[in-house]
């Protein structure tokens, strides 16, 4: 096992980690930006290193200053957490050739999934069914452009192959805004993700979004561990997270799940990953693959008993999976929601002090957060402050203990999304579970 590692994060991830080192027995080094000194983490932290200004172009995505900070405490190995360098090939590889070791996939693995188109091809190969639509990026010419779209059927959705955080997609519904959508999300995906390539998806009406989480170690033995439904979302990013995913018959979560581990076998993965779906009329259509531990992993570690995290660090060290897929069980039900520093319904990000914060508790309670009363949240990150997660033998169990937390929740000083979700966690809809990807807006729109 490591003896040390860096933590290339910041905020819960990093906090998340850290616990998991400790726990370990592994020394955790962390860094940190200008603006994030005071992080919960860093006070905690028996060492930790500056690595620049709060721009995250200049300190979280600062490679150099990344690998110098591994390099001076003499760590093994480098977590990236998730977002940031988190998905980024060169970032692995720069770390691997620089002698640590990366604790998520080889590069190429990375570099595989991250691009979408490359993705979904490699998955039509493995035998996992994916969205109908363009195969392989969209050509220049309008003619063929169209001639796709047709085929495909509309409306269609014009995706950024090397998109990510719900950015770079547009929707088509008609003929008429096909070649200007197409030419816009270019540019965008240009400017945003260095890659203007885009491809085209068929734009399914009122699926859910359901997603298996994998583990698997480098002697090609892989697990599943069951699905999350990640349905609730704004603006493509996920609000409320839950497992498993209400209505969906096992048997079919089952199939699923062992095509994931058949393809991670088969493209030699390594560590912890996730196969979105979206789930229509009975079928699953394969969307993109997270290469790293993702915001919502507490979910299936409340429903598995299994700690990602940890799994993670061992597979990095080079260990075997500790279970195999026999003994994993799925027990009970888990809801996350996400709690952000924002107004709860114009959504306006709302940094600054914070001068109360009183976490919830009693069984079946998670909270994932570096915050504390008199923390300064800074403007430069996310918007995300914490997690409230838990665990009930039931749904409605598990519905009942995200009211009692919510309502046992104090936060002060700043606005934060807790009264949306207490309003969610009432909403007759959701709680009689399945709601799909778009009903939260709807919601919203309705509430007004
Ligand atoms: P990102 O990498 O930005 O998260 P994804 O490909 O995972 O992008 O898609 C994010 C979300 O966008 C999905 O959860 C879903 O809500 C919506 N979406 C993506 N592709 C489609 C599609 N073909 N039809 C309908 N909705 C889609």
């Amino acid at each position: 096992m490591f003896k040390k590692i860096l933590v290339a994060n910041r905020g819960e991830i990093a906090l998340r980690i850290q616990r998991a080192c400790s726990e370990m027995g592994v020394k955790a080094v962390m860094v940190y930006s200008e603006a994030d000194r005071e992080a919960k983490y860093v006070k905690l932290a028996e060492e930790a290193v500056c690595i620049g200004p709060a721009s995250a172009s200049l300190s979280y995505l600062n490679m150099p200053a990344l690998i110098s900070a591994a390099e001076v405490t003499d760590a093994e190995a480098i977590h990236p957490g998730y977002g940031f360098l988190a998905e980024n090939a060169d970032f692995a590889e720069r770390v691997e050739k620089s002698g640590f070791q990366f604790i998520g996939p080889a590069p190429e693995s990375i570099r595989l999934m991250g691009d979408k188109v490359s993705a979904k091809q490699a998955m039509i190969k493995a035998g996992v069914p994916c969205v109908p639509g363009s195969e392989g990026e969209l050509p220049d010419d309008p003619v063929q452009i169209r001639r796709t779209a047709k085929a495909v059927g509309y409306p269609v959705i014009i995706k950024a192959a090397g998109g990510g955080g719900g950015r770079g997609m547009r929707v088509v519904h008609t003929e008429a805004a096909l070649i200007n959508a197409v030419q816009m999300t270019k540019a965008e995906a240009g400017a945003a993700f260095g890659n203007p390539a885009v491809y085209m998806e068929k734009y399914l009406q009122n699926p859910r979004h359901i997603e298996i989480q994998i583990l698997a170690d480098k002697y090609k033995n892989a697990v599943y561990l069951g699905e999350r439904d990640c349905s609730m979302q704004r603006r493509h990013q996920k609000v409320i997270e839950e497992a498993p995913a209400p209505g969906i018959p096992r048997r079919l979560i089952e199939r699923l799940g062992e095509r994931c581990v058949a393809a991670c076998k088969k493209i030699g993965y390594r560590g912890a990953g996730t196969f979105e779906f979206l789930y229509e009329n009975g079928e699953f259509y394969f969307i993109e693959m997270n290469t790293r531990v993702q915001v919502e992993h507490p979910v299936t570690e409340f429903i598995t008993g299994v700690d990602i995290v940890k799994t993670q660090i061992m597979v990095a060290a080079g260990e075997k999976l500790p279970f195999t897929q026999r003994q994993i069980e799925i027990r009970g039900h888990s809801i996350e929601c996400r709690i952000n520093a924002e107004d709860p319904f114009t959504f306006t990000p709302s940094p600054g002090r914070i001068t109360t914060w009183h976490t919830p508790g009693g069984p079946g309670v998670r909270v994932d957060s570096h915050i504390y009363t008199n923390y300064f949240i800074p403007p430069n990150y996310d918007s995300m402050i914490a997690k409230i997660i838990v665990h009930g033998d039931t749904r409605e169990q598990a519905l009942a203990r995200m009211r009692t937390a919510l309502n046992e929740t104090v936060i002060e000083g700043i606005q934060s999304n807790i009264p949306l979700h207490r309003e969610l966690m009432v909403d007759a809809n959701f709680v009689a579970g399945g709601t799909n990807i778009h009903y939260l807006e709807e919601w919203l729109a309705q509430h007004k």
